[in-house]
């Protein structure tokens, strides 16, 4: 079907032509959504082909089949259509049946501690202390020599009887397992508590005679030595000698976290607070083609000087990887208490919360975001307390009134308790709100407890910010919760908190559609990052980043959704997942 070519073009040029024919194509025909393969048109590298695809795009929701060529959509449409894009060296995908959508872009994650976090012990079901002491062993011997065993989220009072665990437990099993030099420092799922081993206690210094720390505890035996556990401040001295993130480690952790994404259907992530030396693993990937998950990448606000003095502007980059954006914190978090109120918590009259570090004053938070706005970077701001918000409103309505009209898509993210009077201003000050469904879930277990009524049906308003106008970014705030679209999506149909107290949802008048959720999920997020022209829907001249899904979550129960699978992944043109 190609036309004979003295040099075979290469992908990219093929997309540029392709693109520029479709582009052409579609202006004279005035065709929305189908691109009719003309006769000096490449065959597509990549058809997608048999399934149920949801484009996205308002004119032409649903179509059969869509071809790509180079990283590029060219044409979304029937199959009969998009068979003429078929060449003999296609790549033909069959999606059978098959629900097909824009790849997921996560709006709020943390991609390195996500990766960490893969890479580290998890204790929370196990057993008993046996168990426990196994699946440490287990990770240590994988691990390379000075790499300490972390994480676990362990839980004691699954067990019978619900006893700590201690550090001679370990001690012994390690031994036995050949491996006595490991270092173990592991926490429990509150993280107020940790169990750390006796090579770890030697290193930190913690002896029978060491005097706990004000605000911390040293639990001792019956012969006054140290147990292992140790409480709040008395972790201290440990995070004072625990090894420093090495290069390699945290090139192993993005590794990890970018199979888990592509795994999960996720091709697009906002970074929160990466570390300049994250963002230098992401570009060594990058210029080895590693990436398989575009990554943006929002330092701490702290650092927007350094943004701008390099003339960076909002999403400065290149499709896989992106800067231009800054997050900041105005307040803490509910679980803490730290939320920052109008209000104080119902359980506890003397409180209404905290503003946070870089809002004291909060003239250092304005100043802060008015240059980054000056700079033409983009601004994002940690708000959960209905008075944090309504502060960081205030901020960014003088910053407007400052600077003038732009396109600055100021973001808050979580934005999980709103004043009522608050809603219209997200949508006349063209806020987003930057949410993430699942806490909703797990949150709701005890929310209601701090909150009165009236506080809590503001509570992730997801309902009320689309009925208003607002616009939505869906993200999970990984690796504080799941990186699964799928828990997320049910999170935000189903409202079930995942203690199973809530089957009908709670606070049910705030439950979004499934369309809605995926729209916020997929082109909100791309709104959010200034990417929607190129990514969030299925049509000619968009990246081509696609998810094959097992099962139909528009059709099926809500109660099944975090069951589907993904089948495939493609990114860029590329088949990620499966590997
Ligand atoms: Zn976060």
């Amino acid at each position: 079907m190609n036309p004979p070519a003295a040099h075979p073009p290469r992908p990219l040029q093929r997309a540029i032509v392709a693109i520029v024919t479709v582009t052409l194509a579609l202006a004279l025909a005035g065709l929305a959504c189908t691109a009719q393969r003309g006769a000096n048109t490449p065959a597509a590298d990549l058809v997608v082909t048999g399934g149920r695809v949801w484009t996205g795009v308002p004119d032409a929701p649903l179509a059969e089949s869509v071809a790509v060529v180079g990283d590029r959509i060219v044409a979304v449409g029937s199959a009969d259509e998009i068979g003429a894009w078929r060449g003999p060296k296609t790549k033909v995908i069959d999606a059978r049946g098959r629900l097909v959508l824009p790849g997921f872009n996560d709006a709020h994650l943390h991609f390195v501690s996500g990766g960490l976090q893969l890479e580290s012990v998890d204790l929370r079901d196990a057993s008993g202390p046996e168990e426990f002491a196994r699946r440490i062993v287990a990770r240590a011997k994988t691990l390379p020599a000075g790499e300490w065993v972390t994480g676990g989220d362990w839980d004691e009072t699954r067990w019978n009887p619900p006893v700590f665990p201690d550090a001679a437990l370990v001690d012994r099993a390690l031994a036995e397992a050949g491996v006595p030099d490991a270092m173990v420092y592991v926490s429990r799922y509150d993280g107020h508590l940790a169990l750390v081993n006796g090579a770890v206690l030697r290193l930190a210094g913690v002896t029978a005679k060491t005097p706990a720390p004000p605000g911390g505890e040293i639990l001792h035996d019956a012969s006054g030595n140290p147990t292992g556990i140790l409480k709040d401040a008395a972790m201290g001295p440990v995070d004072n000698v625990f090894p420093p993130l090495t290069h390699e480690r945290r090139l192993r952790a993005v590794r990890r976290a970018l199979e888990h994404a592509a795994s999960l259907g996720v091709t697009s992530v906002q970074d929160m607070n990466p570390s300049y030396d994250d963002i230098a693993v992401y570009a060594e990937l990058l210029e080895r083609g590693e990436l398989t998950t575009r990554i943006h990448a929002a330092p701490p606000i702290g650092k927007w000087k350094d943004q701008a003095l390099l003339g960076m502007r909002h999403s400065f980059g290149g499709p896989w990887l992106r800067l231009g954006a800054l997050k900041g914190y105005a307040d803490g978090s509910l679980g803490a208490r730290t939320a920052y109120f109008f209000e104080p918590f119902t359980d506890d009259p003397s409180s209404h919360g905290l503003l946070s570090d870089e809002m004291q004053p909060i003239a250092a938070m304005r100043d802060r975001i008015m240059g980054a706005d000056a700079a033409g970077l983009q601004v994002c701001i940690h708000a959960i307390g209905d008075q944090g918000i309504s502060i960081v409103l205030d901020l960014y309505d003088e910053v407007i009134r400052a600077h003038g009209p732009a396109d600055r898509r100021f973001r808050i993210e979580h934005c999980q308790h709103m004043a009522a009077k608050d809603f219209d201003r997200f949508k006349a000050l063209g806020v987003i709100a930057s949410v993430q469904p699942y806490h909703a879930i797990d949150d709701g277990r005890w929310a209601a407890g701090r909150l009165d009524p009236g506080r809590i049906n503001r509570t992730y308003a997801f309902r009320t910010f689309l009925d208003k106008g607002v616009r939505l970014a869906i993200g999970t705030d990984w690796n504080v919760a799941p990186l699964d679209p799928m828990l997320n999506v049910y999170a935000a149909v189903t409202r079930a908190t995942i203690d199973g107290k809530n089957p009908g949802g709670w606070v049910p008048e705030q439950k979004i559609t499934v369309a809605e959720v995926v729209s916020g999920y997929t082109l909100g997020s791309a709104y959010a990052e200034f990417q929607e022209t190129v990514k969030g829907t299925l049509a000619p001249g968009m990246l081509a980043d696609l998810v094959v899904l097992s099962d139909d979550i528009f059709q099926i129960d809500p109660a099944r959704i975090p069951e589907t699978k993904v089948v495939t992944t493609i990114a860029g043109g590329q088949i990620v997942w499966p590997r």
